[in-house]
């Protein structure tokens, strides 16, 4: 990935040679920010073993995960790129398995990143209702009540379209009997969206789990209010 310094120091390295250089550096940059995510999807519990992936996108190039490979035993040599037709670009080891559900949410958002897990609250949900329930105003930072998918089997195509549906006008969905689908303008916000649609899970399971109580719920008017509030939550600027 260093060969280009080479070209900056004797001269030859025009215009064009920047524009290589700027879109490697970019690579490795957003490759090392794929795979910093993965192994935070396994210690912070939110995959176990090789479960779950991760993408970014990078111009039309598409940073995919390997399939079924420890996320510890990636390293910055071992670059995964596909176009967004899926054909590889980039790398010997085969691609995650859910290369068409990324893709699709490549090519029908803005998204700059998608974070797959199989978190176990999310998922134990996706078993049990159709939208999760308005517990909570975290569901606004997804967009809206966050929906479950249809099932077909992992990896498919069909899966892929039944994701889609699921996340209009929303940024994260479950998929039945499987897990969950976030994506964001950047990495940490794809996972941070993972991370809260998981506790957003576990808290509708821990309320409703307690004998003789039914947890009450926001309305979707409180919920629009809560996202008119979020446009100017955090620090100014
Ligand atoms: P990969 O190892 O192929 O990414 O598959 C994991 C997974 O979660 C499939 O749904
Ligand atoms: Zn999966």
């Amino acid at each position: 990935m260093r060969d280009h310094q080479e070209g900056a120091h004797d001269g030859h390295n025009g215009h064009n040679g920047h524009d290589a250089n700027d879109a490697r550096d970019a690579i490795e940059q957003a490759w090392n920010g794929v795979v910093a995510t993965a192994r935070r999807t396994a210690t912070e519990g939110l995959v176990v073993g090789t479960s779950g992936n991760v993408s970014a996108r990078v111009g039309d190039l598409v940073l995919v995960t390997p399939s079924g490979v420890p996320y510890d035993r990636l390293g910055p040599g071992d670059t995964v790129a596909v176009d967004l037709h899926g054909n590889q670009v980039l790398g010997v080891l085969a691609p995650t398995s859910e290369l068409p559900l990324h893709l699709a949410v490549y090519r029908h958002t803005d998204a700059a990143a998608v974070v797959h897990t199989h978190a176990v609250h999310a998922t134990a949900v996706s078993t049990l209702v159709p939208e999760v329930p308005l517990v909570h105003y975290a569901a606004a930072m997804l967009g809206g009540p966050v929906r479950t998918a249809a099932y077909a089997r992992y990896g498919t195509q069909e899966l892929a379209e039944h994701m889609l549906a699921a996340l209009r006008d929303r940024t994260g969905c479950l998929l039945r009997n499987h897990g969950t689908v976030t994506y964001g303008s950047t990495l940490d916000q794809a996972y941070d969206r993972t991370a809260q649609l998981e506790w957003m899970c576990r808290l509708w399971l821990t309320a409703s789990s307690v004998p003789g109580h039914t947890p009450s719920l926001l309305s979707l008017a409180q919920l629009r209010d809560v996202q008119d509030a979020l446009k100017g939550y955090g620090q100014p600027g």
